[in-house]
């Protein structure tokens, strides 16, 4: 899922500078398991603003704000409140977001900052895993993505800081390359370390990415 957190007051209020009325726009799928823009915090949202004197003209959480069809579907059932409102402020990860601004002309404010794409070890606890590169190299680091878990991002670890299997960048952090190491031991398979590592096709990640299901 994509981590996301709620910007600080005093940015968030800087954003809004100027404005007397929102619409307030919340995700039910990402942004509600992250606490950042469910159905609990716009409506805390709604509470906090009018105490800096911005009033909500109303408020949707879209179950999947990143979906554009739908957030414009949703947006239309709530027009008269939405033109009242001097601009858009969205709960939403960057992709949620824009497809909010890319349904209505106006202003549109984000609340949140999205952080990465996250794996979730319990309720409440995230942790990265892919950088979505584009060119997985797993088959070859035994599922360790050395690409996000390294601090160097390196492909051909493990770097000279490395010291007792922990990362020289912070001491708390199994190195990367070690576990991938170790891993292809236990597994009996040289992987990566049996073979010469081309550089990384960063070009299989275009950006803006593409991608269309045939049907
Ligand atoms: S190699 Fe790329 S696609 Fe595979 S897990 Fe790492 S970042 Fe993600
Ligand atoms: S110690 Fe390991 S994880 Fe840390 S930067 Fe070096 S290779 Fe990467």
């Amino acid at each position: 899922m994509i981590i996301s957190r709620q910007k600080e007051r005093e940015e968030l209020l800087q954003a809004l500078s100027g404005m007397q009325r929102v619409f307030i726009v919340g995700c039910g799928a990402c942004a509600t398991a992250c606490k950042a823009g469910g159905e609990d915090e716009v409506f805390r949202m709604q509470e906090n603003l009018a105490k800096d004197g911005i009033d909500a003209t109303g408020s949707v959480v879209i179950d999947e704000a990143c979906h554009i069809m739908r957030a414009g579907r949703d947006l239309r059932h709530h027009r008269q409140a939405v033109d009242e409102a001097d601009a858009l402020l969205v709960l939403a990860c960057g992709s949620g977001i824009q497809s909010i601004s890319s349904n209505t002309d106006k202003r549109v404010v984000g609340g949140l900052d999205s952080l990465f794409l996250g794996n979730v070890r319990r309720f409440g606890q995230y942790e990265e895993k892919c950088s979505l590169c584009g060119d997985c190299i797993l088959n070859e680091t035994a599922g360790i993505c050395p690409v996000t878990t390294c601090a160097k991002g390196l492909l051909n670890g493990p770097c000279g800081g490395m010291e007792n299997g922990r990362c020289e960048t912070d001491p708390d952090i199994v190195c990367a390359w070690h576990e991938i190491y170790e891993r292809l031991k236990r597994q009996g398979r040289p992987g990566v370390f049996g073979r010469t590592v081309a550089p990384k096709n960063w070009g299989r990640r275009g950006k803006p990415g593409r991608h269309n299901v045939e049907r």
